[in-house]
């Protein structure tokens, strides 16, 4: 499972751990996340986030 930062403040959403916070289920790829999403400390969306490569 892949890993994405938020280019703006660094938060990470990790794909095997989802966000339950946000009603995002461990396992959820980036793909199938809503694409309404928003980064949970700075509120930008998905646009602003980049693949982790690892
Ligand atoms: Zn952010």
């Amino acid at each position: 499972m892949a890993k994405y930062i938020c280019d703006v403040c660094g938060w990470i959403y990790d794909e095997a751990e989802g966000y339950p916070e946000g009603n995002i289920a461990p396992g959820t790829t980036w793909e199938a996340v809503p694409a309404d999403f928003v980064c949970p400390l700075c509120f930008v969306g998905k646009d602003q986030f980049s693949l982790v490569e690892e």
